[in-house]
C-alpha cells in the first residue's frame, strides 16, 4: 500500500562510524570519497571482481572490490559472507551504462572500496532475509534478524510517524500526555485481567491495566482537562491475528465536551496521520449511522461500507410460511432477513455452497445457511418445495432476484439473524472482488445500547464498559428498570472498512447515576465501596462532565502497513498461544520457587544502613 519512499529517512546521522546511510548516494555524489557502515546483503563474484550489496536501516548500496588494483582488498572481500558487519571507505562511480538498476534508489552509482573494516562476523542466518518466509514461528525464534527485513522497518518507521502525528496533533490542541500506572486495581473492560504478586503485600495482587479508563477519568477529576496517552494495555483473552495478550491505545479523555467533540477531534487525528503517512486527503466529516441501522443493514455494529449486498427484512414475504424453520422463527417473534449475491450464481456451485453451510455453522454457531440459486431459469434450493407461488413472487420482487443471483437468508432472533447474514455477506463481499483496498471507508457507529442481557451470568452487562452515559431521555428508566435492553448509551466506534478503530463515550459523572448503574448491573452497595469506592468518592468532589475514546495503535497501523497481521507492526509479538518464542516467556516457575517467593515476601527486612 505504501512505497518505500514515503517514509522519511533522517536529515541528521552520527558521523564517526561513517558518513552517509546506505540509501543516500546520488549521481552528484559521484567522485566523493564516503565511509558506509552495515550488513552485507549479498555477495556476488564476477570473475575475481566482488560485489557487495551493503544494508543498513534505510537501504542498499553496491560496493565493488575491484582485484586489479587493490588485489588485497578484493581478496578480504571474497571471504564475507550475508550478514557480516562491516565497514567500507571507497569512491563514488557512475555504473557502467547498461548496469544501473532503476529499482534502487542508489542504483545509479557503486563505490569502488579502499579501505575494509570487518567489524563483527555473521553465522549463517536461519532463513533468507531478502524475500518472504513463510514460517511464521521461524521468524519469531530469529525475530532480531526478521527485523532486519526491510518491510519489518518500514512498518516500525511508519509505526514511530503515527504516534508522531498524534503527539503533534493533540500536543498542538493543548493535550497533556500523563502517564497512569501499570501496577494497578482491576478495571471492568469485558476481559480477564493478568494478575502480578504484590511482594510487600503477601496475599495481594496488581492487576495489570486492561485500560487506562478510571485513571484517565480521575485525572478530570483532578482538573487537568486534555489528557492523552500512548497507552499499553493488557486483556487476558484468546487470540486471534488482530489479538495481542499486550497493545497500544492512543487513550484520550477531556472534561467539558460532547460526543461530537470527540469525534471532531478524531476525525482531525486521523486525517493528519493518513495525510502524514500515507499521503492522502481523508474527506470530513465522516458518515454517522446508528448502532440500529448498522445492524438492520449490514447485519454488523462495524459495518464494511465499501459494498451493497444490503440486508433486507423479508418477514413479511414469509408470514404464512408453511416451511418449519422460518415458521418456529417467526412464532418466537424472530426475524427473517436476506441478502443478494448478484452475479454469483457461477462462482458458487452446490458444493461450495455446502461448504458455506458448514462455515456457517461450525465457526458461526448458526443452525444452518438457507439459500437459493438462480441458474439456467431455475431456482435451486433444498427449501424451495416448502415456498408457495405467491411467496416466490413477493420474495423475487423484494430481492430483485434474477437469473445469475443467489439469496442467502438469515432466520432467528433479531441480533444472530443480521450478525451471521453480516458475515456472509462479508464472504459474498470478497468473492465478488467488492472490498477493495484503495477505498478509505470511514464512519461513527452511534447510539449503541448501554446494556445487553448475559443469560450465562443471569444478568445486566454493560455493552461498552460501566462508566458510558446513558441518552438523557433514557436514564431515567434505569431507576424503573423499564425496557433495559433499550437504553442507548453516548457511546460512539470509529470503523475504517469494516474494522473498529476505536471506540468511547462521554461518561456519567454523578455519583448517584453511577452507583445506580452498578446496581443494575448486579453490583451491589458493599462491592460498590470496595471495588469502586475511590471513584464514586471523586465523583461526590465537584467532577466535570467528561468524555473520551481509545484508539487501538495496532490496528491503525496495520491497516496504514496493509499488513495482514499485528504482529507485522509490533517488534517483540506473542504467538496466538501468548508465548514470545524469542525469549520462551512467560516462563515456567516451579510451585517451590512460588512458595520461596511467598515466604521471603512476609519476613520484615531489617533497615538499611
Ligand atoms: N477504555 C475504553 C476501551 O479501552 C475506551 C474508552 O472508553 O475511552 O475500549
Amino acid at each position: 500500500m505504501v512505497s518505500k519512499d514515503d517514509v522519511r529517512s533522517l536529515p541528521w546521522s552520527f558521523t564517526m562510524y561513517r558518513t552517509i546511510d546506505c540509501n543516500s548516494l546520488r549521481k552528484e555524489h559521484i567522485s566523493q570519497t564516503v565511509t558506509l557502515a552495515g550488513w552485507v546483503n549479498s555477495r556476488r563474484d564476477h570473475g575475481g571482481v566482488i560485489f557487495i550489496d551493503l544494508r543498513d536501516r534505510e537501504g542498499l548500496t553496491q560496493v565493488v572490490f575491484r582485484p586489479e588494483k587493490y588485489p588485497q582488498l578484493a581478496e578480504a572481500a571474497s571471504g564475507l559472507r550475508s550478514e557480516d558487519v562491516i565497514q567500507i571507505t571507497g569512491t563514488v562511480e557512475a555504473r557502467l551504462a547498461g548496469t544501473e538498476n532503476t529499482k534502487l534508489s542508489t542504483g545509479a552509482i557503486e563505490v569502488t572500496a579502499l579501505h575494509l573494516e570487518v567489524l563483527n562476523k555473521a553465522d549463517v542466518p536461519p532463513f533468507p532475509l531478502d524475500s518472504t518466509v513463510a514460517n511464521e514461528d521461524l521468524r519469531m525464534t530469529y525475530r532480531y534478524l526478521d527485523l532486519r527485513r526491510s518491510d519489518m522497518a518500514r512498518n516500525l518507521k511508519l509505526r514511530h510517524r503515527v504516534v508522531k502525528s498524534t503527539r503533534d496533533y493533540l500536543d498542538e490542541r493543548g493535550f497533556l500526555e500523563i502517564e497512569t500506572p501499570i501496577l494497578s486495581n482491576p478495571t471492568p473492560e469485558g476481559a480477564r485481567d493478568f494478575l502480578v504478586p504484590s511482594r510487600l503485600n503477601p496475599g495481594s495482587f496488581y492487576a495489570l491495566p486492561q485500560a487506562p479508563q478510571q485513571y484517565k477519568q480521575l485525572l478530570q477529576v483532578g482538573g487537568l482537562e486534555k489528557y492523552f496517552q500512548i497507552a499499553r494495555c493488557f486483556r487476558d483473552e484468546d487470540l486471534r491475528a488482530d489479538r495481542q495478550p499486550e497493545f497500544t491505545q492512543i487513550d484520550i479523555e477531556a472534561s467539558f465536551v460532547t460526543d461530537k467533540d470527540i469525534q471532531d477531534l478524531i476525525e482531525g487525528l486521523l486525517k493528519r496521520i493518513f495525510k502524514e503517512t500515507r499521503q492522502v486527503d481523508i474527506p470530513t466529516p465522516f458518515q454517522r449511522m446508528t448502532f440500529n441501522e448498522a445492524m438492520n443493514r449490514f447485519g454488523s455494529d462495524k459495518p464494511d461500507t465499501r459494498f451493497g449486498v444490503e440486508l433486507t427484512d423479508v418477514t413479511e414475504v414469509f408470514t404464512e410460511s408453511s416451511f418449519k424453520v422460518f415458521r418456529s422463527v417467526l412464532d418466537n417473534k424472530g426475524v427473517i432477513k436476506a441478502i443478494n449475491a448478484k452475479g454469483a450464481a457461477t462462482l458458487l456451485s452446490k458444493e461450495q455452497l455446502k461448504k458455506w453451510e458448514e462455515w456457517v455453522k461450525t465457526e458461526l454457531g448458526a443452525k444452518g445457511l438457507a439459500y437459493i440459486r438462480f441458474k439456467d431459469g431455475e431456482w435451486e434450493s433444498p427449501i424451495i418445495k416448502f415456498f408457495s407461488e405467491g411467496e416466490r413472487a413477493a420474495l423475487a420482487a423484494r430481492m430483485q432476484f434474477e437469473d445469475g443471483d443467489v439469496l442467502f437468508f438469515g432466520a432467528d432472533q433479531w441480533t444472530p439473524a443480521c450478525e451471521i447474514l453480516g458475515r456472509v455477506r462479508l464472504r459474498v463481499g470478497d468473492l465478488l472482488g467488492l472490498r477493495s483496498d484503495e477505498k478509505l471507508n470511514f464512519l461513527w457507529v452511534v447510539d449503541f445500547p448501554l446494556l445487553a442481557f448475559s443469560p450465562e451470568d443471569n444478568s445486566w452487562v454493560a455493552v461498552h464498559h460501566p462508566f458510558t452515559r446513558p441518552h438523557a431521555e433514557d436514564a431515567a428508566r434505569l431507576g424503573t428498570r423499564e425496557g433495559l435492553d433499550s437504553l442507548r448509551a453516548v457511546a460512539y466506534d470509529v470503523v475504517l472498512n469494516g474494522v473498529e478503530l476505536g471506540g468511547g463515550s462521554i461518561r456519567i459523572h454523578e455519583k448517584e447515576l453511577q452507583s445506580q448503574l452498578f446496581d443494575v448491573l448486579g453490583i451491589g452497595e458493599e462491592e460498590q465501596k470496595v471495588k469502586f469506592g475511590h471513584i464514586l468518592k471523586a465523583f461526590s468532589f465537584g467532577a466535570p462532565p467528561h468524555g473520551g475514546i481509545a484508539l487501538g495503535l495496532d490496528r491503525l497501523v496495520m491497516l496504514i502497513c496493509g499488513a495482514a497481521s499485528i504482529r507485522e507492526v509490533i517488534a517483540f509479538p506473542k504467538n496466538n498461544r501468548g508465548v514470545d518464542l524469542m525469549t520462551q516467556s512467560p516462563t515456567e516457575v516451579e510451585l517451590k520457587q512460588l512458595r520461596e517467593l511467598a515466604i521471603r515476601s512476609t519476613v520484615v527486612q531489617p533497615p538499611q544502613a
